[in-house]
């Protein structure tokens, strides 16, 4: 039996890797301040940073010249705390409980206000900076514009108002009347800055921009509006190795079910990387690995941890060999049906994540 205080040694490395090309990161960030005009722009780190790992997004970014991070949960903090000063830091949930106002307090992250009641737990608990989030035709979170008036919002020390964008990704009248209500909570609610525009918005133009902007999806590789293709690079680079290579005879059923039948003998590779990673079923039929530029496709059904590809076309291949796994972001939505936000933010905890 293992005794409780047996030392675990070192882990090998594994066999499923994330790299995250951080230099395209900051050329994305980059571009996205750029296109925000006198805008500066933050940066949506919440969700590990769409899933790639908030320890290397966020000191890249941090260098880059980001100054506002972007979080949902109050869980999300320490780990963000590690890299970026706690008044850089914003938490989108805000207070819902005493408890969370408390630690917004003790920690100096500011909390988004986003209903009477929140402003009302920030201000029990002592108050101090925070944000203001004002609901302008989504209806998600946010203060409804009849409530700007409300005496606990004018105590608020406001830093950052805000409202969201539903519909940035699409040409439709949502946008410009979202516009022009929050250009009209802007003129009644004081506040340091003003904040309206995601990644999308900041493609709708100067009018968008306000104060700062706060992008996500741009910065890892999502193209949410045209103006952005050839401007957005990948960083997302998933990698998996091979378990066991085979010969299936022809004939022979290939995975779950047996969906694929092997037409002639095909040599195949079963890689470690399945659905319990993110690389969901909609994959099967649709996948791609490369190996030394050659693309070879999934075959048979994902499962949880496997997937099978053919690489007849890869005769070199060996186990315990590094595949790429194809993961440009708009592409593999077109692939999958899957949105580019989940595609980024499905990818597992069992990736070594490194820059
Ligand atoms: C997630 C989020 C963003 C970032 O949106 P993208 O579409 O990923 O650019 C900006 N603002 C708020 C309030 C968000 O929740």
């Amino acid at each position: 039996m293992m005794s409780a205080d047996r030392e675990i040694p070192p882990l090998p490395p594994a066999s499923l890797r994330l790299k995250v090309d951080t230099a395209a990161l900051v050329a994305n960030w980059c571009m996205l301040d750029a296109m925000s005009g006198s805008a500066s722009a933050g940066a949506a780190v919440k969700a590990d940073a769409y899933g790639l790992g908030v320890e290397q997004v966020a000191p890249a970014l941090r260098a880059a010249g980001a100054r506002q991070f972007f979080v949902a949960h109050w869980s999300e903090v320490p780990s963000l705390l590690a890299c970026v000063p706690a008044e850089e830091i914003a938490v989108l949930h805000g207070p819902v409980t005493a408890a969370e106002a408390a630690f917004g307090k003790d920690t100096g992250v500011r909390p988004v206000i986003n209903s009477l009641h929140q402003a009302a737990l920030w201000l029990d608990a002592g108050g101090g900076p925070c944000d203001l989030m004002v609901d302008t035709g989504m209806s998600r979170l946010g203060i409804a514009l009849e409530e700007m008036g409300n005496e606990a919002i004018g105590r608020l020390a406001i830093h950052t108002l805000h409202s969201h964008l539903a519909s940035a990704d699409e040409d439709v009248p949502q946008n410009a009347i979202q516009l022009a209500r929050f250009a009209q909570a802007a003129k009644a609610i004081p506040a340091q800055y003003r904040s309206l525009a995601n990644s999308a918005g900041i493609a709708l133009g100067a009018d968008y921009a306000f104060d700062r902007t706060r992008p996500g999806i741009a910065l890892y590789g999502g193209v949410p509006r045209r103006e952005f293709t050839e401007k957005v690079k990948q960083i997302a680079f998933p990698q998996t190795s091979v378990i066991q290579i085979r010969t299936v005879a022809a004939g022979e059923r290939i995975g779950y079910n047996g969906i694929d039948i092997a037409q002639h003998d095909m040599r195949c590779a079963t890689v470690a990387i399945g659905y319990a990673d993110g690389y969901l079923r909609c994959w099967t039929g649709h996948g791609q690995l490369r190996f030394a530029e050659v693309i070879l496709p999934v075959v048979g059904r994902i499962s949880m941890d496997l997937a099978i590809i053919n690489c007849a076309a890869a005769p070199d291949l060996r186990e315990g060999d590094f595949l790429d796994v194809c993961y440009d972001i708009p592409a593999a939505s077109a692939a999958t049906g899957l949105s580019q936000y989940e595609l980024l933010t499905g990818l597992g905890s069992r990736f070594g994540r490194s820059g």
